[in-house]
């Protein structure tokens, strides 16, 4: 049977953009303006990032899912040693603002424009992110009704928060309705699933299939979206 679909929602990172050099290059101008300001910093590797997330998180659960306030955490822990205290907390907002403008500067996908515009006149369209990454700061906000971070929601996909708050949004819509498209196979696939909400699979990297529930259908364009939604839902 046919489902009827009447909302759906996308996750941002990896789906709409290539988030990998968005990141890198907010990260990299953000340290070298911190760098300017206050010297060499130890900025440590990911794997010293991960333990710094796990030490703070157990000193304040909200970290979890607060991920503008853990990079501003983290900043203040790589810049401990500069005093005065509010010189550096002035250097960490500032910092902190220059990152998230730069973590704005993304390309869109070949297709997501054309896609979301086509989709918008049949469906209520949202964002369901993990990121911090606000879609109301690009031209393509204007074709969702809603979205809802982390932050939002006060928890992270694969929980099921982001969903129950996407119903909440729209009127006489459940589960059934809904189509989620992302491209984490945990967070985003796998969580949607568990709620028998139907998902389609941006996968424009030849990944392999890792779970153990049927795949989803997938797609590696953009271009392509609309008419395999249409030949899904719309016979
Ligand atoms: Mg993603």
């Amino acid at each position: 049977m046919i489902k009827h679909i009447k909302l759906i929602t996308f996750d941002l990172d990896d789906t709409l953009w290539d988030n990998r050099p968005t990141i890198m290059k907010a990260e990299i101008d953000t340290r070298k303006w911190i760098e300017d300001k206050v010297g060499e910093v130890e900025w440590g590797d990911f794997n010293d990032f991960l333990n710094l997330r796990e030490d703070l998180i157990k000193e304040d659960k909200t970290i979890e899912w607060d991920i503008s306030k853990l990079r501003k955490e983290i900043f203040k822990k790589k810049l401990c040693h500069i005093t005065p205290k509010n010189f550096r907390d002035e250097i960490v907002d500032k910092a902190f603002e220059i990152f998230i403008a730069k973590r704005h500067e993304i390309k869109l996908f070949d297709g997501v424009k054309e896609s979301l515009y086509n989709l918008s006149k049949k469906y209520t369209l949202g964002v369901l992110t993990n990121g911090n990454a606000d879609v109301y700061k690009f031209d393509i906000g204007k074709y969702f009704k809603f979205s809802i971070s982390s932050l939002e929601a006060r928890d992270s996909k694969p929980n099921r928060s982001h969903f129950d708050m996407a119903l909440a949004q729209v009127n006489d819509v459940t589960f059934e309705n809904m189509l989620h498209i992302g491209d984490h196979q945990i967070n985003d696939m796998d969580a949607a699933n568990n709620l028998g909400i139907d998902c389609l699979w941006f996968n424009n990297n030849h990944d392999k299939w890792e779970q153990n529930f049927k795949k989803p259908d997938e797609f590696s364009s953009w271009h392509d979206l609309t008419n395999i939604i249409k030949d899904k839902y719309e016979r």
